[in-house]
């Protein structure tokens, strides 16, 4: 993505006017069909009239009122929703205003959890590489992404990264998917081993990652030999469902499916949907119980922490993605849009693998298939790519990671869950012909 500053200096971006379901209409009456919910956010669309209404509502009530003086309905509403549906005991909820604040809260929070029962010497943190966590300077430190750390690593504290479970290009022939599994699980077992499980605090990672390495999800077992791991040194497990939770995968909390409750979840993103920014953390009730005994206090927060507004959005829609059966939907149009994926490109000379779950989709794009060696790291094919979605009115995301410290390529497909069955076939049609655009403008 393309992080701007404003004040016209990037004139050549559309501006936004009006949204009709899944489609962003800009001043010059364009319409683009949001086939990644931005980046990964708008599930709901972009002017569901329920949401609307209650955000309306919320500001003829009380728009804001510091969370230092006030709890607010909504506020109280959600953490109960949220903690209902969570899976195990995550009976807390912090708020946040988005991902990277969730984040960096739920890594004090773990640091703060260990202090209160007397073990100042933990202080470190291991996660993956190929794994993204957020800009701000602690969850970029334990985020993977070399391009976006490299300018600021002497601000970083130090983070031991293993590898992330990615069959497609880690995977050996000679082992199962299981084995597969257990044995990059087991790395965890090894960076803890290496520091000393007593200076550990926690293991990050995404359920199903998402930024970096465009939506690839966890071989089965893979997190459950985590916990296993986590629970047997004593260190928590925080999982980051900022990109994958809040249904994108087509359960609620993506790591539902793999049947493992983290101490920790961070959500962001999808909760409220883009119509307010807003994240929050979950939190195991045994975590909590360390709080309310010892000092009673976390030692965070931020202004706009559990806002009003923006709970009252995310309350409306949570309660929306429930009452139309959302999820469901996410589900099968995943069959729908997995399979025309597989009908286009299955045989594509440059797309290697089709993978995700539910709606969050990845395409990772291969020089050659056989060897599986990425684009030249100068194609800026990603860039490309973009660029022919949004003439054909197409928004997708595609990125560049690194794989083994080459540069990869990938597209990520996150649509909203409103999108009908002709819009789905719409997107991947658009999606076709864009590939088509760009690669011939590469083969040029
Ligand atoms: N964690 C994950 C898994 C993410 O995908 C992102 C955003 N792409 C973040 C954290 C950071 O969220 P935000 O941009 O809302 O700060």
């Amino acid at each position: 993505m393309t992080h701007v500053f404003h004040r016209h200096c990037h004139s050549n971006l559309p501006t936004a006017a009006t949204g009709d379901g899944p489609y962003i209409i800009d001043t010059q009456g364009k319409r683009y069909l949001d086939g990644s919910s931005g980046a990964a956010v708008s599930s709901l669309g972009h002017n569901h009239p329920a949401i609307i209404s209650a955000i309306k509502k919320q500001l003829q009530s009380i728009p804001y009122a510091h969370s230092g003086f006030f709890t607010s309905e909504p506020a109280e509403e959600l953490a109960q929703w949220l903690t209902d549906k969570a899976p195990g005991d995550l009976n807390r909820v912090y708020y946040t205003s988005g991902g990277s604040e969730a984040v960096e809260a739920a890594l004090k929070m773990a640091r703060q959890y260990f202090l209160e029962q007397g073990e100042s010497q933990r202080q470190y943190f291991i996660a993956r590489r190929q794994s993204y966590h957020g800009n701000t300077l602690g969850a970029l430190a334990v985020g993977g992404n070399q391009w976006r750390r490299q300018q600021f690593d002497p601000l970083l504290s130090p983070v031991q990264h293993i590898a992330p479970c990615y069959s497609y290009r880690d995977q050996r022939t000679d082992e199962t998917e299981a084995e597969y599994g257990l044995r990059i699980a087991n790395e965890l077992e090894q960076a803890l081993l290496t520091t000393g499980p007593e200076k550990v605090l926690a293991f990050i990672a995404e359920p199903v990652v998402g930024a970096t390495s465009g939506a690839v999800p966890a071989v089965p077992g893979y997190l459950k030999r985590v916990r296993e791991i986590c629970d047997q040194y004593g260190i928590l497990l925080i999982l980051d469902e900022v990109m994958c939770g809040m249904g994108r995968t087509g359960s609620l909390f993506a790591c539902e499916q793999d049947d493992v409750v983290p101490d920790i979840i961070t959500v962001a993103k999808g909760l409220g949907a883009g119509y307010q920014p807003i994240g929050a953390v979950l939190v195991r009730e045994q975590l909590y119980q360390a709080f309310a005994q010892g000092s009673g206090f976390f030692q965070h927060g931020h202004t706009y922490m559990a806002h009003p507004t923006a709970c009252a959005a995310a309350l409306a829609v949570q309660h929306t993605i429930e009452q139309d059966q959302l999820l469901s939907r996410v589900r099968k149009l995943n069959k729908q849009i997995t399979g025309n994926l597989n009908e286009m490109f299955n045989e594509h000379p440059y797309v290697g693998d089709i993978r995700g779950r539910g709606l969050l989709l990845g395409i990772e794009l291969v020089a050659d298939r056989e060897t599986k060696q990425p684009l030249p790291a100068g194609s800026n094919i990603h860039q490309l790519i973009k660029q022919c979605a949004m003439q054909r009115g197409l928004m997708c995301y595609p990125m560049a990671g690194t794989i083994d410290g080459k540069q990869g390529h990938h597209i990520l497909l996150a649509p909203p869950f409103i999108l009908t069955n002709t819009q789905a076939d719409e997107l991947t049609d658009k999606l076709q012909l864009s590939l088509q655009d760009a690669f011939q403008e590469l083969d040029k």
